[in-house]
Order: structure tokens, then sequence, then C-alpha cells
């Protein structure tokens, strides 16, 4: 997506050699005009396959979901949580995920009730990069026997396995941008294949 690589080029930053930062529109300060063209790309990208809600994981997937949920006709948007409040029912459907960013072990969890079998559910979220968060997801919708038509994300750092084992899975990935790269604090960008 043309929009979000310039904005990637122009305001992102890497850190290190893996870290990619977009908080200034992104994940942190939100633009809502490039928010909202998201949403329409990945609508565009999966609506043939009639999901009926968009699953993600809280808290930076949370408004790239609505995006997509609101551009594919306002279906509902699902938000793994990732810590267990009281407010939460006990008919709960969990999963492992190791935190790249905080190298940390977390267990996200769904009512179940909101989860319901042969639910045909897109995954959305903001970065792709070894596919933790990816396939926790992917792994929820297994144990309810729902219904995975693809997976939308963001961006994907291509230089991380996460992408290419969820193709290989056979799973249909559509990423608005891919980073190959970290050089020198700049982001390098995968050619734009569309
Ligand atoms: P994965 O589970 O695919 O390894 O990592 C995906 C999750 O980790 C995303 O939900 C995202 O929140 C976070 N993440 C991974 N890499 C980056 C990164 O380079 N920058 C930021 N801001 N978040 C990242």
């Amino acid at each position: 997506m043309e929009e979000l690589r310039r904005m990637i080029l122009e305001k992102g930053k890497g850190i290190g050699a893996d870290i990619v930062k977009l908080d200034m529109f992104l994940n942190h300060r939100i633009d809502t005009a490039l928010l909202f063209r998201m949403g329409e790309a990945w609508a565009d990208e999966f609506r043939d396959e009639k999901p009926d809600m968009v699953l993600t994981v809280e808290a930076s997937g949370i408004a790239m979901a609505i995006a997509a949920a609101h551009a594919l006709g306002d279906i509902p948007v699902v938000f793994a949580k990732k810590s267990n409040t009281a407010v939460l029912g006990s008919e709960t459907v969990q999963a492992g995920v190791y935190s790249f960013t905080h190298k940390t072990q977390n267990t996200i969890r769904i009512e179940r009730r909101y989860l319901p079998e042969g639910a045909r559910v897109l995954i959305i979220d903001d970065f792709l990069a070894d596919g933790q968060a990816a396939r926790g997801l992917l792994s929820l919708c297994e144990q309810q026997k729902a219904v995975v038509i693809g997976v939308g994300i963001a961006v994907e750092k291509g230089f991380q396995p996460g992408g290419k084992e969820l193709r290989d899975a056979g799973i249909r990935v559509k990423s608005l941008a891919i980073v190959d790269r970290i050089e020198d604090g700049k982001i390098v960008l995968r050619p734009d294949d569309e």
C-alpha cells in the first residue's frame, strides 16, 4: 500500500537491527485517515471470503481491526485479552504467545461465545515478526473450530520467519508493507508487488 509505505519511509525509525518504530502514525499516535484507508485495503483483499468477524489481540491491533471491520460492512471485532480480569467469564479459550517486543510469555484469552464454531474469521494485527501472535490467534480459532479466511497485517518484517511460515502453512496473508531490513536506523522496504 503506497501511502503506508511512504509514511514508513518518512516517519518510521529502525531501532537496532530488528525493531521497527512507527509510533508517530500507527501504534501510539494514530493517523486516522491512513488507518481507515488501510482498513479498505484489507477489505478489498478479503471481501470475497465473506468474513463475519475480525479477530485481533489487544492493544495495538484493535484500531486496525476496527478499520477493517468497518470497511467490511461493520462486522464485529473480537480482541483477545492479555490479562485475566474478574469481568471475563469462566468459559474462555486460551493460547500461549511469546511477545517479541516485551520478551515475555503471555496467555491470550477470549470468551468462547465470542468465537463461535464455524465463524469465518479475518485475523488482523499491526506487525508480523516471528508469527507468535498470529499463531496464538490461529490456535484460538482452531480450538473453537472457527474458519480462518486470512491474516491481514500492517507491517510484516520480512527478515523474520512469521510470514513465510504462515504462507507455507497455506494461510492467505496480506501485508500492506514488508520491511526487508534496517540499515543504520533506516528502514528498507521490499519492493511492492501490487
Ligand atoms: P510476532 O508475534 O509476529 O513475533 O510479533 C508480532 C507482535 O509483536 C505484534 O503484535 C507487535 O505488537 C509486536 N512487534 C513485533 N515486532 C515489532 C516491531 O518491530 N515494532 C513494534 N512496534 N512492534 C512489534
